[in-house]
């Protein structure tokens, strides 16, 4: 018996309904173009927006579906269990708006919160560095006021929305002696001048995500995209970490499943020596152990689930969580690989995608060595 999901209400549900069709019927037919072209196509974000499918926990006063994470948590599931990939719809609305909402001054959510709602602006976080990730402390991109003005200068890699972004959330340091206490959140409209993108990444997967580097030269923006207080943006940023931990954590359990039934269904169709692969006995264990693993996934991600929408999710459990549900995923999605044989490599078969896209959840939103050591710190 599959578990029995109590963590949403009805009204979550109907969202559901909604977000199951739109994606079905707006996202699945365009992903092909999506992965050619390297991006999801500023028409399909307009939809999203129309349909209520970006910003659901945004206030309605701004814009947004006036909901709470379990609206944000049934589309992101959703997206992954119709496959689509590379899409950026989840951190534009779930992982940056969320700052905007939480640390922006009235004045501030009511200039930019609306179009972000509506996808005509599409938002990005730049906190990588090519220098490096992992220390966001070591950050090296440099905002110095000068009057009424932030003189920004420094450049971020690996930015997801990186080539769509009309408007970034910009690690700077404000105070570059001050290590994590000179760490500012600054929000950068891409149209200013001295900014510039590079190339976009070719990565192992999720083509139609559209990762860039990005380069400040002299951009000057008014002190009044700051967000929040002057070098408080580590503390800011650690307590958002949680809820993208656990959005990671949500889709791999998701994947998971969907990718479950995928597998079943090609194992029971291939043939070889004279039976189907599903009458191996070595196939029927592996897949019930990746039942059994998506079980307790669910059991878990659910718990984990219910805790934020109470506002008591730790930091330490949202580490737990992703980085329990992105090892799990990426056993499995090894093991299901290997039952569809040569195929299991070739980008047509939904499996070989899925290894493509979701390997970098191990090392995104922190590499999983950072959560252990985040994990162990309360051992
Ligand atoms: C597809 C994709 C999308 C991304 N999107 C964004 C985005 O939108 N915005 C953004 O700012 N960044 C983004 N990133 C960057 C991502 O967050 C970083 O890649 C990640 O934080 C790791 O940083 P790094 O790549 O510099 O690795 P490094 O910091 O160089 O770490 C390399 C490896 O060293 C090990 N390591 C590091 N620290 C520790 C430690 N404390 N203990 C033990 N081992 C450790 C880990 O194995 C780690 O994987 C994205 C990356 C990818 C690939």
């Amino acid at each position: 018996m599959d578990v029995i999901r109590t963590v949403f209400r009805e009204d979550h549900e109907m969202l559901r309904d909604s977000a199951r069709r739109f994606f079905e019927r707006e996202c699945v037919p365009r992903q092909c173009a999506w992965d050619q072209a390297g991006r999801v196509d500023r028409e399909t974000w307009l939809k999203a927006g129309r349909e209520g499918l970006l910003c659901a926990a945004i206030p309605f006063e701004y814009g947004g579906g006036g909901g709470d994470f379990g609206h944000s948590a049934v589309i992101l599931e959703e997206t992954h269990r119709a496959g689509i990939s590379g899409a950026g719809f989840s951190l534009h609305s779930d992982i940056i708006a969320p700052y905007i909402n939480r640390l922006g001054t009235e004045a501030q959510k009511q200039k930019w919160l609306p179009s972000i709602c509506t996808g005509e602006t599409i938002l990005a976080v730049g906190i990588t560095e090519p220098g490096g990730g992992s220390d966001v402390k070591a950050a090296r991109t440099t905002a110095v006021r000068e009057g009424d003005e932030y003189v920004i200068n420094g450049s971020k890699t690996f930015i997801s929305n990186g080539m769509s972004a009309d408007m970034i959330m910009l690690v700077c340091k404000t105070d570059p002696a001050a290590g994590s206490k000179g760490i500012s959140l600054i929000m950068v409209e891409t149209n200013r001048e001295g900014f510039r993108r590079g190339r976009k990444l070719q990565k192992v997967g999720q083509p139609a995500a559209d990762t860039a580097e990005l380069f400040f030269d002299n951009v000057r923006v008014p002190v009044g995209n700051l967000l929040g207080e002057p070098n408080h943006g580590f503390g800011y940023l650690m307590q958002e970490l949680a809820q993208e931990r656990l959005i990671i954590a949500l889709y791999a359990a998701a994947a998971l499943e969907r990718l479950l039934g995928v597998t079943l269904e090609y194992v029971k169709d291939r043939r070889a020596f004279g039976q189907t692969v599903w009458d191996f006995q070595n196939t029927k264990f592996k897949l019930a152990d990746a039942k059994a693993h998506a079980v307790a996934l669910r059991t878990m991600v659910d718990y984990y689930l219910g805790e934020h929408l109470r506002r008591k999710l730790t930091v330490h459990e949202a580490a737990i969580a992703k980085l329990h549900a992105t090892e799990t995923l990426w056993k499995c999605l090894d093991d299901m690989v290997q039952l569809h044989g040569g195929y299991g490599y070739t980008l047509e078969y939904p499996i070989a995608r899925a290894f493509a896209d979701y390997r970098v959840s191990r090392v995104v939103g922190g590499a999983n060595e950072v959560m252990r050591d985040l994990i162990a710190r309360k051992l």
